[in-house]
């Protein structure tokens, strides 16, 4: 499919689907700015982005044929530091996609206590279709567009859906000769011979493997011999299945976009990932494959979302049999399914919350790049660890607290630094 058609076939469901998820989150941002106690003036600041840019990218195509895309860079808040987040490469990204996703990457600054703020950009383009020179042009291209309102102390890119650390590297090779000087610490993710930081792949899988040890924790639950179902095999879900795999877990179930795989006494993971592509497809090998729809409500005791947003909803949350939800994707789970699954008490480790690992290791790979010092996986797997404990903790400890869901009490720790800096400020 060319890059045109792709850009022309972005779906009404989907526009839809990521207008919802940009008013859910300014639901949740209000209610969050409420409960702290902030004016209306703070929610006005913190309802849209300060920034958002839409670029226009023409590129050579093999067949000597040019193709415009389309692509955005969103800042939401940097009232605390630069802006940070990812970039996505996929055939449905939208204006209101990317500006939710800049939202919730200043929430997991928050949650994770550092020193960001919110960013996120995307190119409308399907990556599976690109050859590896046309991909490389893209991300050029997409580097010079954006160039004015990004660098190491603005705002600074990480791969996300269909990007990964070769897009990177061309990248930050692109800002580098545009600048005229090496800057390892504009986008993160990166190779290690680039600069890069031991651990930066795994990071988000073992973000949430440390949110599902604290929510099995909290429901005396044990990690050896739990039934785990995991949908999605992506970067996230794939690690995810073999972390919880080598610690004991039975993992149940996986999926991918053509269906999930199900074994009541656990599927075999390492033989799942060596047969898995590159972009994390391995069901369409096997018959007597589920539906995804059918691997949520599994009889199992810790469901991980990782895919796709959307996907529990008031149709199926009352279905739901697992008593922990780990949100590994963004979005999975809709508001009002997030009511019914507290209303049932079941403990859901909200995204915000659950994927903060990716960019809390992105953020030591940046403060690598700017000292110039580099340090071990052993230190970095520390690090986060601690991060991520004291995330979990500071969330649970809120939502017991004040009486509220833990989306809602994440949200609150996630706001609450750059509410406190935009007003020293003196932006409210
Ligand atoms: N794209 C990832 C996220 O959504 C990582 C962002 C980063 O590393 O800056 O959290």
């Amino acid at each position: 499919m060319g890059a045109a058609g792709v850009a022309g076939k972005v779906s009404e469901q989907k526009m839809e689907e990521s207008l919802n998820l940009f008013t859910s989150t300014q639901v949740v941002i209000k209610e969050a700015l409420n409960k702290l106690g902030y004016a209306d003036e703070m929610y006005e600041l913190l309802k849209e982005p300060l920034r958002m840019l839409t670029v226009r990218i023409p590129i050579r195509m093999d067949d000597g044929s040019t193709k415009i895309f389309t692509g955005y860079r969103s800042q939401h808040n940097d009232a605390v530091g630069p802006t940070k987040g990812g970039v996505r490469f996929h055939p449905e990204v939208n204006e209101d996609e990317v500006k939710a996703l800049s939202m919730w990457m200043s929430l997991k600054c928050g949650i994770v206590d550092l020193p960001y703020g919110g960013g996120k950009g995307g190119i409308i383009c399907d990556p599976r279709s690109m050859s590896m020179g046309e991909l490389e042009r893209l991300s050029r291209g997409y580097v010079r567009a954006i160039s004015q309102i990004v660098g190491p102390t603005k705002d600074i890119p990480a791969p996300d859906v269909y990007t990964n650390s070769q897009i990177m590297a061309w990248m930050m090779d692109e800002y580098s000769r545009l600048r005229e000087y090496d800057s390892p610490g504009f986008i993160t993710g990166k190779p290690l011979v680039l600069g890069g930081s031991q651990g930066r792949e795994k990071a988000t899988a073992q973000g949430v493997v440390i949110c599902i040890e604290e929510a099995a924790k909290k429901r005396g639950i044990s990690i050896e011999g739990a039934r785990v179902a995991v949908q999605g095999f992506g970067n996230a879900g794939s690690f995810l299945a073999k972390f919880m795999h080598d610690a004991g877990a039975k993992v149940v179930a996986i999926s991918d976009a053509y269906g999930a795989l199900y074994d009541p006494n656990g599927l075999d993971i390492d033989y799942l990932l060596d047969r898995r592509d590159s972009f994390g497809t391995v069901t369409t090998l096997f018959d007597n494959t589920l539906t995804n729809e059918e691997l949520l409500e599994l009889d199992c005791d810790i469901l991980v979302p990782a895919a796709v947003s959307n996907q529990i909803t008031a149709a199926n949350a009352h279905d739901i049999k697992a008593s922990i939800i780990v949100e590994a994707a963004n979005g999975p789970t809709t508001l009002e399914a997030t009511k019914i699954l507290s209303d049932r008490g079941i403990l859901l480790v909200p995204d915000v919350l659950a994927s903060s690992g990716g960019v809390t290791v992105s953020y030591f790979e940046w403060v690598q790049n700017n000292q110039g010092y580099y340090w071990t996986e052993d230190e970095v797997t520390e690090k986060l660890e601690k991060v991520l404990v004291q995330a979990f903790d500071n969330v649970y400890q809120t939502s017991q607290q004040r009486k509220v869901n833990m989306r809602l009490a994440a949200y609150m720790v996630g706001a609450r630094k750059m509410s406190e800096a935009s007003r020293f400020r003196g932006w409210v």
